[in-house]
């Protein structure tokens, strides 16, 4: 059976995706694209981004579709698939899809993240009749309507404010009864006349007859049940990401945020995750972009080792492998002499730096520097320590 082999894959086409499409194939990568539904991702729910620098004002569209334009101009390939499952099969990774299964030398999760639902009676069935999760989006739909925001963080107080623009009145229901947000953005939201907080609540079910009419709330403290009418419900309960094709696979936190280094590696060799779908301070554009290109950057640096590894020390007959350490001056006069001694003739000593290739000494169980690997057909023959180009010839003979 023909299996499609790819260097990059890219898991997502959000801003985190999409500038690793372009950083990828600028370095040279061939990279595919998996998305699902609309490219650009949670962007397109936004109406106006104003903090993307060099361009003062844009709709998340907009963004979204110069991103896609800019990765397609250095030729990215994007497919249309849903990905089911990531597989390690014998150290080989593999992306499971709808449309198939492609083996990748890299992958690169940027699925992003989703809003969190409340949950309860009613919100499936009203939403986008009422029940919404953007402000910017719908707002407009509850001119003079009576509208409750859910939520107490930053993105709740941040957007009840701005429902003001169209709404009479705007109720901000917590669950506790004290906001988790800013304090300059609380001390905004509560100084207009509009917004009524109401605290130590949580919604028990949505109601309404094909729109939303009301909210049955509950008192978390006295159990106390009551009414509220509103014709429109925003859910500002925070987010959560969007993994659950590789949940498991590779290390999370607590939330479920897929946990990487500075580099964007996961607990998984060759595996990489950018944007919101990893744990990170900030959840911005920006930062998303940002991760993208570190991760390509990082990706291309692992597929390299990779090749290289592949290329220099396992396709050969029978080679010997010279590792040393660049930033050691001892290595750089023993690399430096056997260089020379090399010179004319039919020598088969690779040298490897392995400050620079770390995956590729930690590979083949190289950490005692200098280290002289006689390898046939990729496999181990002899290992010896060499301080001198002495212990070098003396092993090869
Ligand atoms: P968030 O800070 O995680 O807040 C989520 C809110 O929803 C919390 O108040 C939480 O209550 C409540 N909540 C969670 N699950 C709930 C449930 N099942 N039922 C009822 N209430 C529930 O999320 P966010 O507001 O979306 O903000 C996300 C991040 O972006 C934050 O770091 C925020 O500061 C940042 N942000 C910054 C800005 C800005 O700087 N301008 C704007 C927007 C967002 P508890 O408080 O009781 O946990």
């Amino acid at each position: 059976m023909h299996v499609e082999k790819r260097e990059l894959v890219i898991i997502g086409a959000g801003p985190a995706g999409m500038t690793a499409a372009i950083y990828g194939r600028r370095a040279g990568l061939d990279v595919l694209v998996l998305e699902k539904g609309i490219p650009g991702g949670q962007i397109n729910t936004t109406d106006e981004i104003e903090n993307w620098p060099g361009v003062l004002m844009a709709t998340g569209p907009e963004l979204g579709e110069a991103f896609r334009k800019h990765a397609e101009k250095f030729n990215t390939e994007f497919r249309s698939a849903s990905v089911e499952r990531l597989e390690l099969r014998e150290g080989t990774k593999v992306v499971v899809t709808d449309q198939g299964e492609i083996e990748a030398e890299a992958i690169l999760l940027a699925t992003g993240a989703s809003f969190r639902k409340l949950g309860c009676p009613g919100e499936a069935e009203l939403t986008g009749k009422g029940v919404s999760y953007c402000a910017v989006c719908d707002g407009a739909f509850f001119e003079d309507e009576v509208v409750a925001v859910i939520g107490g963080g930053n993105t709740a107080v941040e957007e009840a404010v701005y429902l003001t623009q169209f709404a009479s009145k705007v109720y901000i229901i917590h669950r506790r009864d004290e906001f988790r947000a800013d304090r300059a953005a609380i001390d905004h939201a509560l100084s207009n006349p509009k917004i009524e907080p109401i605290y130590n609540s949580v919604v028990e079910s949505i109601e309404g007859d094909g729109l939303v009419e009301k909210l049955i709330l509950k008192n978390v403290k006295s159990g106390e049940t009551s009414d509220l009418d509103v014709a429109g419900v925003f859910v500002f309960v925070g987010t959560v990401p969007n993994d659950d094709s590789f949940k498991g696979f590779v290390k999370t936190t607590k939330g479920g945020w897929i946990d990487t280094n500075l580099r964007m590696e996961t607990s998984v060799e060759g595996v990489f995750a950018a944007g919101d779908v990893r744990e990170k301070f900030l959840r911005q554009v920006v930062t998303a972009a940002g991760d993208g290109a570190v991760a390509a950057m990082s990706a291309y640096g692992y597929i390299s080792q990779q090749q290289h590894l592949r290329h220099k020390l396992l396709e050969p007959q029978e080679v010997f492998a010279l590792f040393y350490s660049s930033i050691d001056e001892k290595h750089a006069h023993l690399t430096g002499e056997v260089e020379n001694w090399m010179e004319g003739k039919d020598a088969r000593i690779v040298l490897i730096d392995a400050y620079k290739n770390a995956g590729v000494a930690q590979k083949m169980g190289v950490s005692e520097l200098p280290a002289l690997l006689h390898l046939r057909k990729g496999s181990e023959v002899a290992r010896k320590k060499c301080q001198s180009l002495e212990d070098v010839t003396a092993q090869i003979g």
